[in-house]
C-alpha cells in the first residue's frame, strides 16, 4: 500500500511538562496561515498527548524544515506566541547543551534560559487586577526555602500562586495577583503559613533609568602589579579567539578595578560584558559601584527581582542600551549578543553551581558562551576552587596572580585562640578573653568590627538535660533550632515552627535546656557585655524580614553600627575600609562536614572573613576561635597561604580520588517511604551495572554507596544517594541518561523522585 505522504514545513519543538524518559523534540506542521510566522526561537501552543486533540501545550521551536510528513500521523502548530525569536541559535544550541550535561528535559532547560516574565502583560488601568491587589506593590515574595510543601494540602488558589512562584522565582504582590488570578489575601495567608517569604524591595533604586556617573574610571591608577596582569588579560581578550583566565588575588589586592578597566576596554571595542557575583546580597555593593562608573549601560539581573523589573531590564539589553550585564548565576544567561568578556568573581563559591534542575555550573555555561562568542572568560578570587587552579597549573587555564594589596594596605594580623584553654579556665562564653579586649580597643577608637558565626538562631538545639531527649523536627526527625523571638523552635530545612514545649516529650520533666550558640544568642551576649555598642545581626532571619542587605549595609557603612554580627553572607566582597578587626566563632563544625568540599570551603571562607580586616589605611587583625588549634587548614588560612593549602588539599584529593583527579555523578533518591527509596537506590545500581555491561566501551568507574543523604531525610521524605566516581564524557553521561529512562519506566521507582548530578556538594 503506498502511504499518503506529503511535503510541507515541519517544526521541530520541545514541549513543556513531558517526562525526561519521553523527553526529546517533537515533530509539528507549519499550517499554511502560520508559514510566515514560525520561525526557530519563536514560542507556539500545540496539541499534546494521545487522541485527535491533546492537552494544549507550550512549545519552543528550535528549528523548521521542509519535509515530507504523514497527514494522519502529524500534529499542527495551533498558534505562534512571539512576534520576533525570544533565543538566538546560540541560546538554543545551549539547551540542548543543558539537556545533555544536567538531565533535564528540554522545556526546562528552555524556561531556565528565557527571561522570566516576559509573557506576563501588567497594565494599571487593568480594573480586574485592581480589584484583587490591595497593598504594597514594593514587597518581593518567593517560596519559602525549605518549607514542607508535602504534608501542606494547598487550595487551588494557593497551589497556583505557589506553581508561578516556583516557575518565576520571585514577584512582587500586584504581580502574583495578575498572573495567578488571586487576591492579595491568598498572598499574604500562605506568607503567614511560612510557605512564602516577601522581603521589601530596595533594589528598585539600583534600577532606577536616570542613573547618574558620579565616578571616573581615570580614578582608577593601576599599581605596576595591577598594570601588569591587565595588560596580559587584555591581550588575551583582544586575540579574537575564546579563552579561559584565572586571576588569584588576595584579599583587597584590587581584582575589582581590574575587571571594571578590561570591561571599559572591552565596551571601547564594541563588545559586550558579564560580570557574576555569588550572591544577591553582593549585588547592590557591585551594581553600585559599577552604575556610578558606567550608568545606564548597566543591567542587572536576578532572580530576587519582581517579573516587571526582570522584563525592563530585559528590555534594555535587547535595545542594545545595556552593554554590561551584573548579576548573579541566572545572569550567565543573559540575552546578550557580541560577548566580548565574562568575569566570574569569587570563582570558587558554590552558589554558582545551581541545586535544582537543570543543575548547572554557571562556570560550564560561561565556557560555553565564551566559546561561542570568541570571548575572555575570566575567573577570579582569593580562594579558587581546588578545580580551576588544577586546571591553571596543567596550563588549560591561563594564571594571573596579584599577591599584594593595593596602594599601603596590608593584610591583617590573624591569631588563632585555643578555646580549650579558655574552657578550662571556666570561661564558657562565645567569646574568648582576648576577642573581648580587642572589640573593646575598637569601640574605644570608634573603629568597626565584625563577627562571623555560620549558625543562624539563638541556641543550636533544645534537649532535655534529665533524659537527654532532643526536641525534633516532627518531618525531618532533626534538631529543632531554638529562636528567643516568640520563644519559637523551628526547622531550618523545613521551616516547621512551634512553641518551645515546657515538658520534654518523653520523661515529662521540665528540664528542657539549650545548648549551642547562633547568631541571636551572640547578639544578646554582646549587647549584655557591651550595652553601648550598636550591633547590627545580618542573617537569613533578619534580612528576608527587615529591610534588604543594601539598606542594612550602607547604614553600616555610614558608621551608623560598631559591630556586625552574621553567617557566612557577611563574609565575602564587602569593602569597608573602617573595619579594623574580625572574630570567627565556632569554626570547627565546618571543617568536619561529610563532604569532600569541607576543607576547601572553610579555608575560604576564612580567608575571605579574615580579608574584609584593615582594608584601608589602618591595619587590621583576625581572631579565629578554634577548640583544635593545630588543624593545618586553620593554620594555613591564618596564614593566607592558598598556595600551600591547594598543594596539601590537591594531594589528598589525588589519594582519594576525588574532582578534580576523577569526576563525580551523584544520583539522589526520594520517597515518602524509608525502604522504597533505598530498594530504588539498589534497583538503580543494578540498571546502571547492566547498561554498562552491555556498552560497547569499558568505563573506568567506582560506585559508593546506597547510603542516606544528609540527614537521611528531609522534606517529610527520605533520601538515599549513589556515588559514581568517573570520567564525565559524552559516552558516560549517554549512560546515565540511559538508566535514568530505563528507571523512569520501572515499577520500583513509581513513588520515587531521582535526579542526577554532576560534580555538585555531596550531602
Ligand atoms: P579585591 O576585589 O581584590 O578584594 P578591590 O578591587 O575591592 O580588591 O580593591 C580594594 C580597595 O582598593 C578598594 O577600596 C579599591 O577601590 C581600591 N583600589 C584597588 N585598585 C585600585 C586602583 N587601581 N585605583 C584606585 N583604587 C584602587
Ligand atoms: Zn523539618
Amino acid at each position: 500500500m503506498i502511504k499518503a505522504e506529503l511535503t510541507g514545513l515541519i517544526a521541530q519543538i520541545a514541549v513543556e511538562k513531558t517526562l525526561f524518559s519521553f523527553d526529546m523534540l517533537f515533530d509539528y506542521l507549519v499550517p499554511f496561515d502560520l508559514a510566515e510566522k514560525a520561525a526557530a526561537g519563536k514560542r507556539v501552543i500545540v496539541d499534546f498527548g494521545r487522541g485527535v486533540s491533546g492537552k494544549k501545550r507550550q512549545g519552543m521551536i528550535f528549528s523548521v524544515r521542509e519535509d515530507a510528513y504523514e497527514p494522519a500521523k502529524t500534529k499542527k502548530i495551533s498558534a505562534v506566541i512571539d512576534e520576533e525569536p525570544l533565543l538566538s541559535g546560540e541560546m538554543l544550541r545551549l539547551v540542548a547543551w543543558l539537556k545533555e550535561n544536567t538531565f533535564c528535559t528540554y522545556f526546562d532547560a528552555v524556561k531556565t534560559v528565557i527571561p522570566a516574565g516576559l509573557g506576563v502583560k501588567l497594565s494599571d488601568d487593568d480594573d480586574s487586577i485592581k480589584a484583587r491587589y490591595k497593598g504594597d506593590v514594593t514587597k518581593i515574595v518567593s517560596v519559602a526555602s525549605g518549607f514542607d510543601f508535602e504534608s501542606f494540602a494547598p487550595t487551588p488558589k494557593q497551589k497556583a500562586v505557589i506553581e508561578m512562584l516556583e516557575e518565576y522565582e520571585s514577584a512582587c504582590v500586584k504581580e502574583i495577583c495578575a498572573v495567578a488570578s488571586v487576591t492579595s489575601a491568598v498572598v499574604t495567608n500562605l506568607i503567614k503559613k511560612g510557605a512564602l517569604e516577601a522581603r521589601e524591595d530596595a533594589r528598585s533604586r539600583a534600577l532606577s533609568k536616570d542613573f547618574e556617573v558620579t565616578a571616573s574610571l581615570d580614578d582608577i591608577v593601576f599599581s605596576a602589579a595591577q598594570q601588569e596582569v591587565f595588560d596580559g588579560l587584555k591581550t588575551l581578550a583582544d586575540s579574537g579567539e575564546a579563552k579561559c583566565a584565572l586571576l588569584r588575588g588576595i584579599t583587597g589586592s584590587g581584582k575589582t578595578s581590574v575587571f571594571i578597566k578590561l570591561i571599559e576596554h572591552t565596551l571601547n571595542r564594541g563588545k559586550t560584558a558579564v560580570m557574576l557575583v555569588p550572591e544577591i546580597a553582593l549585588t547592590p555593593q557591585m551594581t553600585g559601584h559599577f552604575k556610578s562608573l558606567f550608568g545606564n549601560r548597566v543591567a542587572i539581573i536576578h532572580s530576587g527581582l519582581s517579573l516587571g523589573q526582570r522584563a525592563d531590564e530585559y528590555k534594555r539589553i535587547k535595545s542594545g542600551e545595556a552593554g554590561i550585564i551584573v548579576g548573579t548565576r541566572s545572569a550567565v544567561f543573559a540575552p546578550l549578543e557580541n560577548i566580548g568578556i565574562i568575569v566570574i568573581d569569587e570563582e570558587g563559591e558554590h552558589s554558582y553551581k545551581s541545586d535544582r534542575s537543570p543543575r548547572y555550573h554557571a562556570r560550564n555555561v560561561a565556557k560555553q558562551r565564551a566559546f561561542h562568542h570568541n570571548a575572555l572568560l575570566l575567573l577570579a578570587s582569593a580562594t579558587p576552587s581546588i578545580e580551576s587552579y588544577h586546571f591553571a597549573k596543567m596550563n588549560r587555564y591561563s594564571l594571573f596572580e596579584l599577591n599584594e594589596r593595593y596602594s599601603k594596605a596590608i593584610l591583617p594580623d590573624v591569631y588563632i585562640v585555643d578555646m580549650k584553654i579558655e574552657y578550662e579556665n571556666g570561661n564558657r562564653s562565645n567569646f574568648s578573653n582576648v576577642l573581648l579586649d580587642e572589640i573593646a580597643e575598637n569601640l574605644a577608637r570608634g573603629e568597626q568590627s565584625l563577627i562571623l558565626l555560620n549558625r543562624r538562631g539563638y541556641h543550636t538545639y533544645a534537649r532535655c538535660i534529665r533524659c537527654g531527649t532532643a526536641v525534633n523536627c516532627p518531618v525531618c526527625l532533626v534538631p529543632l533550632t531554638y529562636h528567643k523571638k516568640g520563644n519559637k523552635i523551628q526547622c531550618h530545612y523545613c521551616n516547621f515552627s512551634a512553641q518551645m514545649p515546657d515538658l520534654c516529650e518523653k520523661c515529662k520533666c521540665k528540664h528542657i535546656y539549650q545548648t549551642g550558640t547562633g547568631t541571636q544568642r551572640v547578639e544578646d551576649e554582646i549587647a549584655e557585655i557591651f550595652p553601648n555598642a550598636r550591633v547590627l545581626r545580618m542573617d537569613a532571619d533578619t534580612t528576608i524580614s527587615k529591610t534588604a542587605f543594601e539598606t542594612k549595609f550602607a547604614e553600616f557603612r555610614s558608621g551608623a553600627y560598631d559591630i556586625m554580627v552574621g553567617t557566612q553572607m557577611i563574609a565575602k566582597g564587602l569593602d569597608f575600609e573602617n573595619i579594623t578587626l574580625v572574630g570567627v566563632l565556632a569554626i570547627d563544625k565546618a571543617l568536619y562536614s561529610s563532604d569532600y568540599l569541607g576543607f576547601e570551603k572553610t579555608f575560604s571562607l576564612i580567608t575571605q572573613v579574615v580579608g574584609r580586616s584593615g582594608r584601608g589605611s589602618k591595619k587590621g587583625r583576625a581572631y579565629l576561635q578554634t577548640f583544635t588549634p593545630e588543624h593545618y587548614v586553620l593554620n594555613l588560612a591564618a596564614a593566607q597561604d592558598y598556595a600551600e593549602f591547594y598543594e596539601q588539599e590537591a594531594d589528598v584529593r589525588k589519594a582519594l580520588i576525588f574532582p578534580p583527579f576523577c569526576d563525580i555523578f551523584l544520583i539522589g533518591f526520594s520517597a515518602v517511604d524509608e525502604a522504597v527509596s533505598e530498594k530504588a537506590a539498589k534497583k538503580f545500581l543494578e540498571i546502571l551495572s547492566d547498561e554498562l555491561c552491555s556498552a560497547e566501551e569499558k568505563f573506568p568507574y567506582r560506585v559508593l554507596g546506597p547510603s542516606k543523604s544528609g540527614t537521611g531525610r528531609a522534606g517529610g521524605k527520605y533520601r538515599h544517594k549513589l556515588i559514581i566516581k568517573c570520567k564525565n564524557n559524552a559516552s558516560f553521561r549517554k549512560i546515565i541518561s540511559n538508566a535514568l529512562k530505563t528507571a523512569y519506566n520501572d515499577n520500583n521507582f513509581k513513588y520515587v523522585g531521582i535526579y542526577a548530578d554532576i560534580n555538585g556538594e555531596i550531602l
